[in-house]
């Protein structure tokens, strides 16, 4: 099997390989999986036998920008001109306590084939497209898009827990239409335990990648009945809301989103959504928008009169809208329930967003005092704004603050 992939020719990809000696480097994992797949590719991970280090002094040389963040296991990262290739020296895992691995180096392809996780995944290609299958299963489990342990699932799986994730993740990617392998499913099911003992940075950003799928509802399903998705998920376990939204994003051809996924699976429950996010240590940004989505008390629905749609959204903020009439467009029982949802949520996605035309500064301007009174006056403008439906101008919010507010 060869590719003929354009990144196998592209002018950085040869630069990248020339720094190396002949046939010590070769592309793994994601990029050739996909390439052999038909599905688009998402990152460059290389393989090489060369040292870490020794990658490192070679690349330098010929001006290659080298970021060497994960150097004591093995990896590099290298950009050239733009393009991101993650670099691994060959290694074989001497220990594993489930979660992360002591390695050594070796020269051996198949050592470095058999320490990876699914035979689909430890496929290699060099510069020329010619495939390089170590484990002898790859492209055979590629033609029938069979997601399977390199080795004995239950081992493997004990050796690095966040592995149950990547089966479910791959599946639902490549494989979702398809029966699981049975024996890769059993060793999930009966090692779920071991996830509780993973960080949730690697639980979240590989539930994100699973949640990113382009319809993951049925590897989704196949979790919950097998107690894996209660595990992981216990606030977020509905998957039939999960299949919903997937319903709705087919119809008007959305990009999957993972953060609505999760909101289609949960109850608008504030507080289970704030344990969710404090247990999978998600960033601010990603807890802003779960919780201001669970915990958005504003009256915002379908047919509210005149302007009082513009006031809601406004209230509940764009994005807690757009999320909150996504999802209850989705879950709608009646199509007419579920078309005004959705016209709710492209009101809220196209509205030009009005801006308060009163600062504090015009306040002072005029003559109000700072403190207490500035932000009550402030506040009282803002109402007065948001209730004309953002009519009332700035002159007239002036006028009214010197009435208001002034001595
Ligand atoms: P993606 O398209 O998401 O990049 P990928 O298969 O390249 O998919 P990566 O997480 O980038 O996934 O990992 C690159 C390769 O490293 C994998 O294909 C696999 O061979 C190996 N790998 C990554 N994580 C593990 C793991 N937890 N256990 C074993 N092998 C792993
Ligand atoms: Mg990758």
């Amino acid at each position: 099997m060869k590719l003929d992939s354009d990144w196998l020719t592209s002018s950085e990809t040869k630069k990248l390989f020339a720094a190396l000696p002949k046939g010590s480097a070769r592309f793994v994992g994601g990029c050739v999986r996909n390439a052999l797949l038909g599905a688009p590719v998402a990152d460059y991970d290389v393989a090489t036998t060369i040292a870490p280090r020794q990658v490192a002094k070679l690349l330098k040389a010929v001006g290659i920008a080298v970021h060497e963040t994960g150097l004591a296991h093995g990896t590099l990262t290298a950009v050239v001109d733009g393009i991101v290739y993650e670099i691994t020296t060959l290694r074989r895992d001497v220990s594993t306590d489930g979660r992360r691995a002591t390695v050594e180096f070796t020269e051996d392809w198949a050592e470095d084939a058999r320490r990876r996780d699914f035979t689909m995944n430890a496929l290699y290609a060099d510069l020329d497209g010619k495939t390089y299958d170590p484990t002898g299963q790859g492209l055979d489990d590629i033609k029938v898009r069979k997601v399977r342990f390199v080795g004995n699932a239950v081992t493997r799986i004990e050796e690095d827990y966040l592995r149950i994730l990547r089966f479910f993740r791959f599946n639902a990617w490549y494989s979702a239409d398809k029966a699981m392998d049975a024996d890769g499913l059993t060793a999930c099911r009966e090692l779920k335990a071991g996830l509780k003992t993973l960080s949730a940075e690697r639980v979240w950003s590989e539930l994100k990648k699973l949640l990113s799928a382009p319809a993951p509802f049925r590897t989704v399903n196949v979790m919950s009945a097998n107690g894996i998705l209660e595990t992981l998920l216990p606030e977020a376990s509905n998957s039939e809301g999960l299949q919903l939204i997937c319903a709705l994003e087919k119809k008007h051809a959305l990009t999957p989103d993972p953060y609505v996924r999760l909101m289609a699976m949960s109850a608008r429950d504030e507080l289970a959504m704030a344990r969710l996010c404090k247990r999978l240590k998600m960033s601010n940004k990603e807890k802003a928008r779960l919780i201001q989505w669970a915990g958005d008390q504003t009256d915002l629905r379908p047919g509210l009169p005149g302007k009082d749609t513009k006031i809601a959204i406004y209230t509940s903020g764009k994005q807690a809208a757009m999320d909150r009439a996504m999802i209850r467009s989705a879950g709608a029982e009646d199509p007419i329930e579920s078309g005004a949802w959705w016209r709710l949520y492209a009101t809220a996605r196209d509205w030009q967003w009005p801006e308060f035309p009163v600062t504090g500064k015009d306040l002072i301007t005029l003559g109000i005092p700072h403190g207490e009174k500035l932000g009550k006056a402030l506040a009282a403008l803002k109402a007065l704004w948001i209730r004309s439906g953002f009519k009332v101008e700035k002159a007239q919010l002036l006028t009214a603050a010197q009435m208001l507010f002034k001595k």
